[in-house]
């Protein structure tokens, strides 16, 4: 398959995102799409995407103990590094541009999927949320938004960084 390099837009080509292990790449509509986006992502940097996984077929999904729904297998998910920026700043720039985004300690997963899912497994940093594993009580409000954003902004603008951040990590979703 990559013997001849089908471009698919400016800066992609076809096989970057095929299957490791059969070469397919699944679903050309949507792979399209996202690559689109990508294309969007990567004019918010100037800097090259390194695709590290594109598309899976079922096979290679379960090897690689992918989630059992992973968008990878339809073409639509991208685990992706650019040089020189962390995952999650390519994390922050891809909100306004993918619905799905993961954080992880050495790449970023982005996906074209209709509804807002975000998680971080990134291991690097201290998670905020760990020491409250004890209070599985609690656990049951775990769907509303923890942090209410203040409404007096202007005298809390220094304060608001930290727990906006708080917010993206809510919802958890298995990947890989
Ligand atoms: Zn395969
Ligand atoms: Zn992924």
């Amino acid at each position: 398959m990559s013997k001849y390099r089908r471009r698919i837009s400016p800066h992609f080509h076809e096989d970057e995102f095929a299957c490791k292990c059969c070469g397919e790449v699944g679903d050309k509509k949507q792979l399209q799409i996202l690559v689109a986006r990508l294309e969007m992502l990567r004019s918010q940097f100037n800097k090259p995407i390194k695709v590290i996984s594109g598309y899976r077929c079922p096979k290679h999904n379960t090897k690689v103990g992918g989630a059992k729904k992973s968008q990878h297998m339809l073409s639509q998910a991208a685990d992706i590094v650019i040089d020189g920026i962390s995952p999650k700043r390519v994390a922050k720039l891809a909100h306004g541009i993918f619905k799905g985004i993961g954080i992880y300690d050495h790449f970023t997963h982005v996906d074209t999927r209709s509804y807002k899912a975000s998680w971080d497994h990134s291991t690097k940093e201290e998670k905020k949320d760990a020491s409250d594993k004890t209070n599985t009580k609690l656990s049951s409000k775990r769907s509303v938004p923890e942090v209410k954003e203040t409404k007096k902004a202007t005298t809390k603008a220094k304060s608001k960084t930290s727990s906006r951040r708080r917010t993206s990590k809510q919802k958890e979703e298995k990947e890989g």
